[in-house]
């Protein structure tokens, strides 16, 4: 199965990208912790890329098209962070299309401008690795410690007010666009991400199943017909 996951940053993409990966055991593919891994060469590539991320700012569609050719493989995943712009968008058509793995299913996550810009803000992350903490939704143990490896928690340079802000003005001009394409195509899931996010993660799950299973109904009844 080959999913994407829409939605703003601070939605909860990469939370429920991971707990519908293991559900399906499928892999999560993150382009902004791809981005992040792979800026920390000190090239020039790497400062002008980091600079783009650290403002808030989208990375060129030309670079991001060659970096999901590379990371894209036939087999299952569920896509997070990608596409961002409708070139984007358009451009994965064809590299599925190349590669032989059409996408089944694009999961879009929901969340208001004002919730988004509380939860990045208060957002902290661990240096040593991806752990993920919230001053208010999930404090660590210790203020300002990572409860895994005791690291020191920082605020990840993209996270501050200003910034964020600047990535939601950027989301609603460039990628919600795209949430009407997939719409449009009949493959598009769209639920609220406020709440728990167990049931969150359930409510994709159940509505993933039944789309998917039209789907093949739709399709058995086409060869029915042709038949
Ligand atoms: P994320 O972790 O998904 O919020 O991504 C962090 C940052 O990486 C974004 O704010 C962009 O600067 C960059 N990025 C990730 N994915 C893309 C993409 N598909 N197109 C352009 N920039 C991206």
């Amino acid at each position: 199965m080959r999913l994407l996951i829409l939605g703003a940053s601070g939605a909860g993409k990469g939370t429920q990208a991971q707990a519908i990966a293991k559900h399906f055991g499928i892999r999560h593919i993150s382009t902004g912790d791809f981005l992040r891994e792979e800026i920390k060469p000190n090239t020039a590539l790497c400062r002008a890329v980091k600079r783009l991320i650290d403002r808030g700012d989208l990375v060129p569609d030309e670079l991001m098209l060659s970096i999901v050719h590379e990371i894209l493989e036939g087999d299952d995943f569920i896509l997070d962070g990608f596409p961002r712009t409708f070139a984007q968008a358009l451009a994965l058509d064809e590299i599925c299309e190349k590669l032989g793995c059409p996408i089944d299913m694009a999961l879009n996550i929901h969340v208001p401008d004002d919730d988004i810009i509380q939860r990045i803000t208060g957002r902290k992350v661990c240096p040593n690795g991806k752990a993920m903490f919230h001053i208010i939704f999930y404090p660590p143990k210790e203020a300002f410690m990572c409860d895994h490896c005791g690291g020191v928690l920082e605020q990840r340079p993209d996270d501050t007010a200003s910034t964020v802000r600047h990535r939601l003005r950027i989301y609603h001009e460039r990628t919600l666009p795209i949430i009407d394409f997939y719409h449009r195509q009949g493959f598009l899931i769209s639920t609220g991400g406020t709440g728990d996010v167990a049931e969150i993660t359930q409510n994709l799950i159940d509505l993933l199943n039944a789309k998917l299973l039209v789907a093949k109904l739709e399709k058995e009844m086409q060869k029915g017909i042709r038949r």
